[in-house]
C-alpha cells in the first residue's frame, strides 16, 4: 500500500478501492423473476438472443414494396394487394405490381424495395413511382438489430428499463438475477434524536441513517435498518453481533475516530478483522472495512457529508461487487471554475459543485459554498463533485477542474 507522497500515513482512495475489491465476494445466490420485476436487478447470466430482432424483413415506410426490376419496362404498377404491420400480404407479387405496405410489415415475398408515399403518384393505371429505388431500399432487414445467438447482455449488467424492453423485444419473459445483497445499518451517538422528537441541550437530529438507508434502497439492496445506538459499548457490541447474523453487509455510522465515546473500534477488534483507514481523501478521513464472522462491516465517519461521500465512494463500490455487478467506471468531465477554490496540498478533494452548460454550450461548474464535512446543504445544493487530485492547491476562475456528476445514488 503507497502512501500519498504529500500525506504520510494517508491511504490513497485508489489503494484503498483495491483493497475493497479484493476483500469481498459476489452473492452466489440466485433467482428467477418476471421481467416486470428485474429493473435495478442484476443479471446472473449472459442473455443469449434466442431469435432475429426485427423477426422478418419489413418496410421502414408507408408506401409500396415492389421488385425495383420492374420499373425498367414502365414507371406505373398496379396495385395486387396490401401488407400492413401485423396483416402481412400472403403469397407472392405478381411480376409487373406493387403491393400498398405500411411501417413495420412485412415485406411480401418477390419484391424487393419500398418506395415512399410522398415519392409516388395514384394515376388510372396504378401506382406511378417518381424514383426509382435501389434494390434494399427502405427496407429493415431481419436480424439487423439483433441476430439469432448473439449474446445480448452480459452477466453482471444492472438492468434498466432499455434493457427489459429489449429482453421483451425477444420474447424473454423471465430472467435469472443475483439475490439482493442484504445490509444492516445503523448510527452510533448518545447526541442522537430522531425527526420528531424534542432536542435536549447537546442533541442533534440523526441524519446519516436516512441518507444511508435511501441511497442504498436506491443502489437496490435489501435494507435492515436497526435504527440509533447509544454510545455503550455492549450495546453497539451486541447489535454487531445481530447485525452480522441477519446480513452480508454491516454499515455504521459515528465512532470511527479517536474520541473517547469511540467504542466501534474497540468491539471490531474484538469482534472480526477489521482495518480503520485513514483515508488521503477529504471529506472522509477515517473509515473503517473489514470482516465479521459472517458478514462484511463498513464503518463510515459520523460528519453528515463525510458519511454520504464515503458510503458513495467506498462502500458502494464494494456493495456493488457484492451484488454480482459489473460497474462501469464513473464517468467525469472537464469544467471551467465559476468560482475559485480553495485546497491545500495532500488530500484528494471531493468538493461540492453545480454544474451547468452556458449559453456556448461548455461545461461550468460552481462551488456549493462552505466545504465543511459537517455542512448538509452543501450535499443538497449539489449535483456533482468537483474532485481536485492530491496535489492540486486550489483553482482560479476560468481553471479547468474535473467533476463528477453525482450518480442515480445521489441525483
Ligand atoms: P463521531 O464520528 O461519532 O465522532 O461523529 C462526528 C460528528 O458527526 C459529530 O459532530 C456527531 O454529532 C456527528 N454525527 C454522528 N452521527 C451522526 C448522525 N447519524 N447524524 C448526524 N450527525 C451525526
Ligand atoms: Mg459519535
Amino acid at each position: 500500500m503507497s502512501d500519498c507522497c504529500s500525506a504520510p500515513g494517508l491511504m490513497l482512495l485508489d489503494d484503498a478501492l483495491n483493497t475493497l475489491s479484493a476483500g469481498v465476494t459476489p452473492v452466489k445466490e440466485t433467482e428467477t423473476l418476471p421481467l416486470a420485476s428485474c429493473d435495478g436487478r442484476v443479471l446472473a447470466a449472459n442473455i443469449i438472443s434466442p431469435m432475429n430482432v426485427p423477426p422478418h424483413n419489413n418496410s421502414a415506410m408507408d408506401g409500396y414494396a415492389l421488385a425495383a426490376a420492374d420499373l425498367e419496362s414502365s414507371d406505373t404498377l398496379p396495385v395486387a394487394g396490401q401488407s400492413f404491420a401485423g396483416h402481412p400480404f400472403e403469397g407472392t407479387c405478381p411480376a409487373g405490381q406493387c403491393i400498398r405496405i405500411m411501417t413495420g410489415a412485412a415485406i411480401p415475398e418477390s419484391t424487393d424495395a419500398v418506395v415512399m408515399q410522398e415519392q409516388t403518384e395514384k394515376t388510372e393505371n396504378g401506382i406511378r413511382f417518381l424514383k426509382t429505388p435501389k434494390p434494399g431500399s427502405n427496407i429493415r432487414r431481419a436480424g439487423e438489430d439483433i441476430s439469432e445467438g448473439c449474446i445480448v447482455l452480459t452477466a453482471g449488467h444492472k438492468l434498466r428499463p432499455q434493457d427489459l424492453g429489449l429482453l421483451a423485444s425477444l420474447g424473454i419473459a423471465e430472467l435469472k438475477v443475483f439475490r439482493r445483497v442484504r445490509v444492516a445499518v445503523f448510527s452510533t451517538g448518545d447526541e442522537l434524536k430522531l425527526p420528531g422528537e424534542t432536542l435536549g441541550h447537546g442533541d442533534i437530529y440523526d441524519s446519516n441513517r436516512i441518507v444511508v438507508t435511501t441511497m442504498l434502497t436506491r443502489l437496490g439492496l435489501e435494507v435492515i435498518d436497526l435504527g440509533k445506538l447509544p454510545d455503550e459499548r455492549d450495546v453497539i457490541r451486541e447489535a454487531l453481533v445481530r447485525a452480522d447474523n441477519e446480513a452480508d453487509a454491516v454499515i455504521t455510522s459515528g465512532g470511527v475516530s479517536v474520541g473517547d465515546a469511540d467504542f466501534i473500534k474497540d468491539i471490531l477488534v474484538e469482534l472480526g478483522e477489521t482495518g480503520f483507514w485513514k483515508l488521503a481523501i477529504k471529506p472522509g478521513k477515517p473509515f473503517a472495512f473489514g470482516k465479521l464472522a459472517n458478514s462484511v462491516f463498513f464503518g463510515l465517519p459520523g460528519n453528515p457529508v463525510s458519511a454520504t461521500i464515503t458510503l458513495n465512494i467506498l462502500a458502494v463500490h464494494a456493495l456493488r461487487i457484492m451484488s454480482g455487478e459489473v460497474a462501469a467506471k464513473t464517468p467525469s468531465l472537464k469544467a471551467a471554475s465559476g468560482t475559485r477554490l480553495k485546497k491545500g496540498a495532500g488530500r484528494r478533494e471531493f468538493q461540492r459543485g453545480i454544474l451547468s452548460t452556458d449559453e456556448q454550450g461548455h461545461a461550468t461548474v460552481v462551488t456549493t459554498g462552505s466545504q465543511g464535512s459537517g455542512i448538509l446543504r452543501s450535499m443538497s445544493m449539489a449535483n456533482c463533485y468537483i474532485v481536485l487530485p492530491e496535489e492540486n492547491t486550489g483553482a482560479e476562475v476560468g481553471d479547468l477542474v474535473s467533476v463528477v456528476p453525482f450518480d442515480s445514488l445521489l441525483n
